[in-house]
């Protein structure tokens, strides 16, 4: 395999451009790319004409804009490129409209009830920012959705106009360090993708698995992931066959799959790309995940991206490693090694660390889903506190800072921003730590709290506006200065002071820690449906409008669209366990039962005297589990009815938290213990054990 020959083989990107358009149509085309100018239809129409004769040699005959509505993932329409001509014939054709512009039948994706009031029609718009590329047959042309009024529905306009935001302010604040160089700072992301692999016909056995994505029913396999003998091991022929594949499909379609490994758990893998401008990260993770399933089919596996496909065994997240870079390639929380670098550097730093503090909400509850809920805090990824680890020697730094203190003691005097230089700052992974949310890690954070299906949209739009949000009073007040340095200085100095109360390099996981948080005043939402109404707090809603990210109606939308979407899940696994337990569980542990009593009744006549105890004993406990079992679908059967009068989205959710979800655990408890109790082949579906070791 020629891996640089396959490398984006199948994407329509600026080599291709280049290669396939007249000189001044790439020209301007790039500088839509580059600078957002405006597209000319006449342009449009050459870029589309190419793009099809391209798309056709790669044996395209459709063409879709592919884009990102409210439910998370992607949604597409096909459309071939045929056009009949005069003599009965088709010709391939494709216009620069049909490329700009799209208008789907989108009146049953999610509005929150945009839409209604407006027309139903919704637009999509090509994002020349994002490559198009061809995968089965199809163009695919990156799109933004919106409706007939232009109100936002989709996940990509949003995460374009936060890093606008963030452009925006962090020039400003280039400018003031004398930068005049950067044309444009944009955001990376390198999403890191954890993923189990089952095997399909374990899968297709289980209604759980397929109408929720995980587990409902399940009792601990006697080995699971405490050997830790899975992280990290050698990775065995069926699953490197399916990472190759998997590797190849993504190269093709320009995507940088760089790492893969072995996780915790038993079955769980990850895969990280190199990272890239945050929209096309955001891409194509989108792109990730699709393919990581379409080719779990070709090996008879199923690939799942639940958060928590398994109790009791590690969940899956999707970490957030997320930076600022300019156009002229300069990370910007990059130490650097002059004291003017170190400055900057500072700066931006501080612009994160308020940031992480004022808007803890923000960034807990873009999280925040039902299949979250059963990871964070679980000892296995970071609570749902949200706190930001530095590292000891940035800490020393900050505190040396805030104290006036000597540095580290060296003989220097007291550190003066601007002027003086940071001590080198380790950038291995040494003395990483791996418990924190949200973790400084040497040029860059990782933000781990993100659930392994999230579309990275969310958590990045709000990364992005509320760092740009803290740059914009920066800028705001360093414009003004007379002695730069010194109100650099004292700027970083009272920030610091003002929020270091978010900063926490200790173990995330001690119960300690819930406690020093209280202290702190730290924020706890320790459930979606508690994190989520949140979203539409005063200060957020301003924070939003004052960034350009979203009107305080689109706010007020999202936020009943993401608290509707949280009963629904919680909905359908109820609907799931009740369906299981009846249909399977009940009556295949009734029948075991009535064998036991008949083979008991048997013994009994054939040895008069004699008792079996256990026998009796295991029956007595089997025919009360399966009787408490039912009772708990029954009260979720009431509960489910009950559900239906609740009016708003939040009070629902709450609902479900409080209500549902404690029934279902205890549903699931006598289930569990069932299944320990009765003979190998009763149980009606796989095991853990099956399931988990099956591959
Ligand atoms: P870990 O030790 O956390 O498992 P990995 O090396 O697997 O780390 O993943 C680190 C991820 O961070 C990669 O996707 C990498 O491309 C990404 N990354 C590195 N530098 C940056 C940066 N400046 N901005 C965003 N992401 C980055
Ligand atoms: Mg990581």
């Amino acid at each position: 395999m020629n891996v640089p020959e396959l490398f984006g083989s199948n994407v329509f990107n600026r080599q291709v451009m280049q290669d396939k358009l007249p000189k001044d149509i790439y020209k301007s085309l790039i500088k839509t790319i580059d600078e957002g100018a405006p597209l000319d239809m006449s342009v449009a129409n050459v870029v589309a004409n190419a793009m099809k004769d391209w798309a056709v040699e790669k044996g395209a005959t459709h063409f879709t804009h592919w884009f990102q509505p409210m439910t998370g993932i992607t949604a597409e329409k096909h459309d071939s490129f045929i056009s009949p001509t005069k003599d009965g014939k088709v010709i391939m054709d494709f216009s620069g409209k049909e490329l700009v512009v799209g208008e789907p039948d989108a009146s049953s994706f999610p509005s929150g009830g945009v839409r209604a009031t407006f027309e139903a029609r919704g637009y999509t718009a090509w994002d020349p920012t994002s490559f198009a590329f061809v995968k089965d047959g199809t163009l695919y042309i990156p799109t933004a959705f919106f409706s007939y009024s232009g109100e936002v529905l989709d996940k990509k306009t949003p995460l374009l106009k936060s890093m606008a935001a963030l452009n925006k302010q962090a020039l400003r604040i280039l400018r003031l360090f004398g930068n005049t160089s950067a044309k444009r700072v944009f955001s990376t992301v390198g999403a890191e993708q954890e993923y189990f692999l089952v095997d399909r016909k374990m899968f297709d056995a289980r209604k759980d698995l397929i109408f929720t994505g995980r587990t409902l029913f399940g009792a601990k396999p006697p080995k699971g992931q405490e050997l830790e003998d899975h992280y990290f091991g050698a990775i065995k022929t069926r699953v490197s066959a399916y990472m190759k594949d998997l590797d190849e499909e993504l190269w093709k379609l320009g995507i940088l799959a760089k790492t893969k490994h072995n996780e915790v758990a038993p079955s769980q893998h990850e895969l990280a790309p190199v990272f890239t401008s945050t929209n096309v990260a955001s891409d194509q993770n989108q792109l990730v995940m699709e393919t990581m399933k379409r080719v779990a089919t070709r090996h008879g596996l199923y690939c799942l991206l639940h958060e928590k496909p398994f109790a009791g065994i590690n969940g899956s997240g999707k970490h957030n490693n997320w930076s600022m870079s300019t156009d002229t390639g300069l990370n910007l929380l990059d130490p650097g090694s002059t004291p003017a670098e170190n400055g900057q550097f500072m700066l931006f730093l501080t612009a994160v660390i308020k940031a992480v503090d004022e808007y803890q909400d923000l960034l807990r509850l873009s999280v925040a889903s039902a299949g979250n809920d059963h990871r964070l805090g679980a000892n296995e990824a970071p609570p749902a506190i949200v706190s930001m680890f530095v590292g000891e020697e940035l800490e020393e730094v900050i505190d040396s800072l805030e104290k006036g203190v000597k540095y580290n003691g060296k003989g220097k005097k007291t550190m003066k921003l601007g002027v003086d230089t940071l001590p080198e700052l380790p950038k291995d992974t040494t003395d990483r730590n791996r418990t924190s949310p949200f973790a400084f890690t040497g040029n860059k954070f990782e933000f781990r709290m993100v659930g392994s299906s999230f579309s990275l949209a969310g958590p990045n739009i709000t990364i992005n506006t509320i760092v740009a949000d803290s740059l914009r009073q920066f800028a705001d007040e360093l414009e003004g200065a007379k002695d730069f340095n010194a109100a650099l200085h004292d700027l970083v100095v009272r920030e610091i002071k003002a929020h270091k109360r978010i900063i926490f390099n200790g173990n995330n996981y001690a119960p300690e820690w819930a406690e020093e948080a209280e202290k702190r005043g730290l924020l706890n939402l320790k459930n979606a449906a508690e994190a989520l109404p949140h979203f539409a707090d005063k200060k957020n809603v301003e924070l939003f409008e004052r960034n350009k990210v979203f009107t305080a109606r689109e706010v007020v939308t999202r936020t009943d669209i993401m608290l509707e979407n949280y009963s629904k899940v919680l909905n359908i696994e109820a609907l799931t366990m009740i369906d299981m337990a009846k249909q399977d569980i009940y009556p295949a542990v009734e029948g075991y039962i009535s064998s036991l009593c008949a083979a008991l009744k048997e013994k009994k006549g054939t040895l008069p005297g004699v008792s079996f105890p256990a026998e009796e004993r295991m029956i007595a406990k089997l025919a009360s589990d399966a009787e408490r079992m039912l009772e708990r679908a029954e009260m979720l059967d009431s509960l489910l009815v009950e559900s239906k009068a609740y009016e708003t989205p939040a009070k629902l959710a709450l609902f479900f938290a409080e209500k549902v979800i404690p029934v279902m655990q205890e549903l699931r408890a006598y289930a569990d213990g069932m299944e320990l109790n009765t003979a190998a082949g009763v149980w009606p579906f796989p095991t853990y054990g099956e399931i988990l070791f099956s591959v």
